[in-house]
């Protein structure tokens, strides 16, 4: 019998204990060695797989740095397919006008697309997404105005697309992006899909069918986020208190434009953002906000084509 001081780990706990170990032996400038550094790199993809495959949120470091280099980073760093397949909804080159619906953080806003530039020489086109939401809006108001088209959702499947009644009394369409084993009692995670992108957690009893002609509008708010500009302070991500700052220059329902460097599904990255008082960049700059990092654009390039 081992003692419990001697006894070797069981396989979960090495493959807890694998990446903060090989962190703190590269923290402190050890050597790790080709057998242990062999092993986490196959832990680590298995993890990868696994997160992707449940659709875990995306790491919000990859998403400002286009990287991670935190071993123990719990996120997501590998995208699928149902995060790369752009569809025609979503532009993927060209200068775009927007409303903002919300400030995420200083670099990331859930958006609604108003109108495309192609290129230099091409006028600005009209895009629907502005129309369509307050279509869908109506269309969610009168068929759920019949007490009868109230169904709960009986067999819910990830991705789904079903609907939300949300405190005001207004039902939200929302995608679902995380469902738990055991959905009955759990919180399941949905995606908001029209009026901004917030995810949160919820109960099956709170979501209801939604009909087949309302599944088939485009997601209508989409996150935009601009590329190179990272916390000024130092800091690896961007902190709530970073948000009062930017309300001097940005708010809520204004219009910005900004020329698009690459897309996903669910996001557009951009460069070169135009709001009311001029360049956001240098606006975000003067107010030592950020700091602008020339390699962060290829970094998020690779990212989305990997
Ligand atoms: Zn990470």
């Amino acid at each position: 019998m081992f003692s419990k001081r001697t006894r070797p780990s069981t396989p979960k706990e090495s493959s807890h204990f694998l990446p903060h170990l090989v962190e703190f032996q590269q923290g402190y400038g050890g050597v790790v060695s080709e057998k242990i550094a062999a092993q986490h790199v196959q832990l680590q993809q298995e993890r990868e797989i696994s997160r992707a495959s449940r659709q875990c949120v995306i790491c919000p470091v990859l998403l400002l740095y286009g990287r991670c280099r935190t071993l123990t980073c719990q996120y997501r760093h590998l995208l699928c397919e149902v995060d790369k397949s752009v569809s025609s909804a979503v532009p993927k080159q060209g200068r775009i006008q927007f409303e903002v619906l919300k400030i995420c953080t200083p670099t990331h806003f859930a958006s609604r697309l108003l109108t495309l530039k192609k290129d230099e020489s091409a006028d600005w086109l009209k895009l629907p997404h502005k129309d369509q939401y307050e279509n869908v809006q109506k269309l969610l108001k009168d068929y759920y105005s019949q007490p009868e088209n109230i169904r709960k959702l009986r067999e819910p499947c990830r991705q789904d697309k079903c609907a939300y009644k949300c405190s005001d009394g207004r039902f939200e369409r929302v995608s679902i992006t995380f469902l738990p084993s055991n959905s009955r009692d759990s919180d399941i995670r949905v995606k908001n899909l029209d009026s901004n992108t917030a995810i949160y957690h919820v109960k099956l009893h709170e979501l209801v069918q939604l009909p087949e002609d309302l599944k088939g509008f485009p997601p209508l708010a989409l996150d935009i986020r601009l590329v190179g500009c990272i916390p000024f302070n130092g800091e690896e991500t961007w902190q709530s208190p970073d948000l009062q700052p930017v309300g001097e220059f940005l708010k809520e329902g204004d219009i910005c434009e900004a020329s698009i460097c690459f897309s996903l599904s669910h996001t557009i990255f951009v460069e070169q953002l135009e709001v009311e008082q001029g360049s956001y960049r240098e606006l975000l700059e003067r107010n030592r906000l950020s700091r602008y990092d020339n390699e962060i654009g290829n970094c998020l390039r690779i990212m989305c084509n990997k």
